[in-house]
Formats: structure tokens, C-alpha cells, sequence
């Protein structure tokens, strides 16, 4: 019989905390991956960067196995439930021999969808007498381990992160050493074949997904530059985060050493996951429920302009141009560009929200729920609602010589570029007026 170890959000070979534990207690380990039929049919780009990312770490994976170890990966295209009951019901048949499948290993995953299908998982292997172990792996502290004095969930951020910083020891980050019992992979000759991409209706494009290692200058200038979009001031790793294709505790040890700013950043990805786990009506809901009274414009013309970056407010522009061509934007940016629509346009920040999480290659529901609640005023320890931002005096103090503007709307001093959407004083007191009649409607 063998064990299966099922990769999902942690697509590495090296700190990988379920694998680790797979192989230290398992023989005959077979790592698996799915492509989830429940969540790409519903993707219509099938071009999409993050199917591709996918793919482009499989294939990593894959060779890693074949030259280091005579292992092998095993891909399916399918649905989760139908994978693992046919796993239970007629075992596993690989290069024509069939083995029985004793238990299952995993890391945690905590988004609402990924909790019910691992629920219903559980439930296909407990029938029939197959173990299921799961492992924190993704963050430091999961769920609610980071709890106030009187044991409720944050929801603020500051005493979150003094809480998170004192609760963390040398332990929590300590390498879960994979090499070391790499033994009890499954012996696989020869290797399987890698599942074409194509199988799932998806196409590859072979693009090579930058490095992803820490620059210890950048995390040392990183207080100082993180602000700055035409700088590359800031780490990169967001997409790496999302698919586990570095480990977690390996990037908090480098920021434990050079920037405390950096760690805090860190910090945010997990309280905003400890918020989305503790109050899951965030996902449609506001967090304040008094933000839902807010009489939203919602002018499907104004929405398709921010869309196209097309708003006639350069910074504003150039975000949503980096954003539609690259499937990345600058941190400040990003938050330029929701308030904008939000407060400038207001259009409801779930439609923002939504545009973001088809766009975003880093995309990720409970920072970009976070951050779209943030900008709109919405969320737990948001800005206050009045705050709203001026994208030309955000311009003039994070983009001053116009060299990231120039960089994504080069034509934005000549006459064809498109007048101003609205005007901003007059757009900011409306913004006002809305935001303090819908919320003493409450
Ligand atoms: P760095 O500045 O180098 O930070 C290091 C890491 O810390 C990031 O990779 C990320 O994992 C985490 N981090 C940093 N800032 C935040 C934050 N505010 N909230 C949560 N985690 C953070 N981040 C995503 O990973 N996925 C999203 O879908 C996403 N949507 C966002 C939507 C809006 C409206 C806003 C304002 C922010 C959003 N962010 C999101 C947070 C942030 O913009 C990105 O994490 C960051 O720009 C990624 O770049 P980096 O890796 O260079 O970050």
C-alpha cells in the first residue's frame, strides 16, 4: 500500500510541513495534484497566469523528483471528491501496477471552498478506513491561535501583530528538513508522464516565473522604497505566497533579521486570513454591516473606464494598466485604485473586488477582501470613511517625477488622453455626503 501526499497551496519539495510529516511516519509516498474541475471550468481567460504559475511549479516538481530522488509526480484534472473516491474504491494503478491507498497527507487550507472540500474528502476516506492527516504549513499562526486577553479574535491590527510577536519562538520557524527522509517517496521507473496542460482546456504559455529569492538589500531598504511604484522597493513574493512556492517561515526568519516594517506586511497577510476565518461574512458582506446602507452609483460606463484604465486620472490609469497586462500592481497603487472606485466613482468595492480577483496573480480572497474592505471604509481597522484619497497629491508625493505614469500611460500629457472622470473636489464631497447619508441609515 502506499501513502498519498496531496499538494495544494505549498507546491515545493523543500519546508514543506505535510510532506515532511509524510515521510517521516509513511513508506512508499506518492505526491499528488488536482486541478480542481470545480474551480477552473468556472475560469473563462484560459490564458490565465495563475493556471500557467501552476503548472510552471508542477513541472519544477516533477524534475526535482525525476533527477534528485526516482520519484514521481502524479496530476490529475478532476473533481477533488471523484479523485479521492476512486483512489478508495479501486486503489491507485501506476506504470500498470495497482496499490491500495492507506492514508492521505496534506496541508491546511482555510479559505471557505478549500474547508468544504476537504470536509467532504474527509468524509470519502473515513468510509472507508483511509487516514487523513493535515498540517499548518501556509502561515506561522493559523485560525485562532492569536487570540486578545480575553480570548476573541483581533480586529485590529496593531495589538494583533504585538500579540503575533510575542507568541513567536524559534520553533515556529525551524526547516521541516524533507531531504532528510526522502527515502520514502515512492520509487517510481519510469517517471509518469507530466499531464499536458492543454488536458484541461488551458494553455500553457511557457512563461518562466521570476526568481524567487530574498534580497537581503531589498528587505534592508525595504521601509524606505516600499512606497514608491516606479521603484522595485518591494519583495514580489505575493504570487510565491499564494501557491506555497516558498516557505513561509524562511522569509519571516529574514525579516525577524532585517525589517521589522517587512514582518509587520507579513503580519497583515496573516491577521487578514485570522479575519476571513473568525468573521466569514466578510466575503459579500461588509465587516461593519453599516457600510451596506451605502446608496452605491454603480455606473456600469465608470466601472468599464476604471476597468480599461481609461479614468483620465493618470496614477489611476497606469495602475489598472499594470494590473490588466502584467496580473500585478504596486501595493500603493492597488489602494489608490479602490478608493478611487470606491470613493470617486462609488461603485461598490465588490465589484472592485471581483475585477481584482480575476486579474490578480497573486489573488488571494482574504487580503484582497482585506484590502478592499480597507479602502472602502468597510473593513475591520479601515481607514475612516472621510479619509478619502487624492490621487494628484498621492502623485506628487510617491510617483513625483511621473516615471511609473510614464512607464503605463505614456500618452497622458497629450490632448487624446481622456479629460478627467469626474472632477475630485467635487467627486470627494459627494463621496462625503453618500458615505454619511447611508450611514445613518443604520
Ligand atoms: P511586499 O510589500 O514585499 O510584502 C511581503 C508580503 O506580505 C506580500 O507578498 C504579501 O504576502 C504580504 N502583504 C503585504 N501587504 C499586505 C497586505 N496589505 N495585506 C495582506 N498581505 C500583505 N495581496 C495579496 O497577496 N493578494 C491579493 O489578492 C491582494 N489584494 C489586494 C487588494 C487591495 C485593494 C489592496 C490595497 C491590497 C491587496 N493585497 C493583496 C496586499 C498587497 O497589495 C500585496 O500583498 C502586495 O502588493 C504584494 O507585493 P509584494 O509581494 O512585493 O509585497
Amino acid at each position: 500500500s502506499i501513502t498519498v501526499f496531496w499538494f495544494r497551496r505549498d507546491l515545493r519539495l523543500h519546508d514543506n510541513t505535510g510532506l515532511y510529516e509524510a515521510l517521516k511516519n509513511e513508506q512508499n509516498v506518492l505526491p499528488i495534484f488536482i486541478f480542481d474541475r470545480h474551480i477552473l471550468d468556472d475560469l473563462e481567460d484560459k490564458k490565465d497566469l495563475r493556471v500557467a504559475y501552476i503548472y510552471a511549479a508542477l513541472q519544477q516538481i516533477q524534475q526535482s523528483l525525476a533527477d534528485d530522488l526516482q520519484s514521481s509526480l502524479k496530476v490529475y484534472y478532476d473533481y477533488p471528491e471523484q479523485v479521492f473516491e476512486q483512489l478508495t474504491q479501486a486503489g491507485i494503478t501506476l506504470n500498470g501496477e495497482t496499490y491500495q491507498v492507506k492514508s492521505v497527507y496534506t496541508n491546511h487550507d482555510y479559505e471557505p471552498y478549500a474547508r468544504q472540500r476537504d470536509e467532504k474528502v474527509q468524509q470519502i476516506l473515513s468510509n472507508s478506513g483511509v487516514a487523513w492527516h493535515s498540517f499548518k504549513d501556509q502561515v506561522i499562526f493559523e485560525k485562532q491561535e492569536v487570540l486578545t486577553n480575553a480570548d476573541k479574535p483581533y480586529t485590529v491590527f496593531t495589538p494583533y501583530s504585538k500579540k503575533w510577536k510575542h507568541h513567536l519562538t524559534d520553533a515556529h520557524l525551524q526547516e521541516r528538513l524533507v531531504a532528510s527522509h526522502a527515502q520514502n517517496l515512492l520509487k517510481l521507473s519510469p517517471q509518469l508522464p507530466l499531464m499536458p496542460l492543454e488536458k484541461t482546456g488551458f494553455v500553457d504559455i511557457n512563461k518562466s516565473f521570476s526568481s524567487k529569492t530574498i534580497k537581503k538589500q531589498l528587505v534592508i531598504d525595504y521601509q524606505q522604497n516600499r512606497d514608491f511604484p516606479a521603484v522595485q522597493g518591494t519583495s514580489r513574493l505575493s504570487v510565491h505566497l499564494r501557491f506555497g512556492t516558498v516557505s513561509i517561515r524562511k522569509i519571516v526568519k529574514a525579516a525577524q533579521k532585517y525589517s521589522d516594517t517587512w514582518l509587520n506586511e507579513l503580519i497583515w497577510r496573516e491577521f487578514y486570513m485570522m479575519i476571513l476565518y473568525s468573521f466569514p461574512h466578510v466575503v459579500d458582506k461588509s465587516f461593519k454591516p453599516a457600510y451596506d446602507c451605502i446608496q452605491w452609483r454603480n455606473n456600469p460606463d465608470e466601472f468599464k473606464r476604471w476597468c480599461e484604465g481609461t479614468t483620465g486620472y493618470p496614477i489611476v490609469d497606469a495602475g489598472m494598466r499594470e494590473l490588466n497586462t502584467t496580473g500585478f500592481m504596486h501595493n500603493r497603487v492597488r489602494m489608490i485604485t479602490a478608493s478611487f472606485l470606491t470613493k470617486h466613482l462609488l461603485i461598490d468595492w465588490r465589484w472592485g473586488e471581483a475585477y481584482f480577483a480575476k486579474k490578480l496573480l497573486d489573488y488571494d480572497l482574504s487580503a484582497n477582501n482585506g484590502g478592499w474592505q480597507w479602502a472602502a471604509g468597510s473593513g475591520c481597522d479601515a481607514a475612516p470613511y472621510f479619509r478619502v484619497f487624492n490621487p494628484y497629491a498621492q502623485t506628487e508625493k510617491f510617483d513625483k517625477q511621473r516615471q511609473y505614469i510614464r512607464q503605463w500611460v505614456p500618452e497622458f500629457e497629450l490632448s487624446r488622453y481622456p479629460a478627467p472622470i469626474v472632477e475630485h473636489k467635487f467627486a470627494r464631497q459627494r463621496a462625503l455626503d453618500t458615505y454619511k447619508a447611508g450611514l445613518s441609515k443604520e
